[in-house]
């Protein structure tokens, strides 16, 4: 199978540009950040504390998360619930960087993940896909842009969603995120020795999406 990985911070235009390079190209997409949101989603339902080590792997063993794809769209169920749209809400935002660092959590996904890359041709978005996923990835790209532009861009989609947030809200949001992803201590956001750096703070999306599949193809 071929498998592309993309990682970047918050916000550098992953999932978009993703799914419309993987609808080109008759991959499928999986979003890797839904995993976590949608523990994260579980970990707040439940009221666990996450710094309590066996409460936490009891939620872990009691929820039963998985992803269908419909008409080429990732769907996350969380234990048969439907809860794609759920855990792309602000709240999730916050805290999920914070429960994606515990090394039990990162653990539960490696195999599931790797196993979907198995099984399809895929474009992977998430953090830690081509340093520790699929570090035999075939293309790895590195998606990055300032935090204002991704705050901006992340600004727009909230409001156009109907969330009541500040452009300086979401700014501070995702730098406090992305500086929660890079310093953890397993699986941090970085980029692979190998990876191609992209940085789409001056492209707008056609232009990115032309980049993309320029890589992959290449
Ligand atoms: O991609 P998205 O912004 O939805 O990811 C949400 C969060 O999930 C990230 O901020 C990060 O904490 C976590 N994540 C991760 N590893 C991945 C994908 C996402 O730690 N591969």
């Amino acid at each position: 199978m071929f498998s592309v990985a993309i990682d970047g911070p918050a916000g550098a235009g992953k999932s978009t540009l993703a799914k419309a390079a993987a609808a080109k190209l008759g991959f499928i997409y999986i979003d890797t950040g839904a995993l976590y949101r949608t523990v994260t989603y579980a970990v707040k339902a439940g009221g666990v504390d996450i710094e309590d080590e066996s409460a936490f792997k009891r939620l872990l063993a009691s929820i039963k998360i998985e992803l269908e794809f419909i008409d080429g769209v990732q769907h996350v169920f969380l234990n048969g619930k439907d809860v794609s749209e759920l855990i792309r809400t602000p709240e999730i935002s916050a805290s999920v960087s914070i429960v994606s660092a515990v090394p039990m959590c990162r653990e539960f996904f490696l195999d599931f993940q790797r196993s979907l890359a198995d099984k399809y041709n895929a474009i992977m978005d998430g953090r830690d896909i081509g340093t520790v996923v699929l570090p035999n990835a075939q293309v790895k790209i590195f998606l990055t842009a300032s935090p204002e532009v991704r705050a901006d861009r992340r600004y727009k989609e909230l409001l156009e969603k109907g969330h009541e947030v500040t452009y300086e809200e979401v700014l501070d949001s995702v730098i406090k995120r992305d500086d929660r992803d890079s310093n953890r201590e397993t699986a941090p956001l970085k980029p692979a020795d190998d990876a191609v750096l992209l940085d789409t703070s001056n492209l707008n999306f056609e232009e990115s999406l032309e980049e993309i599949i320029k890589l992959i193809r290449g």
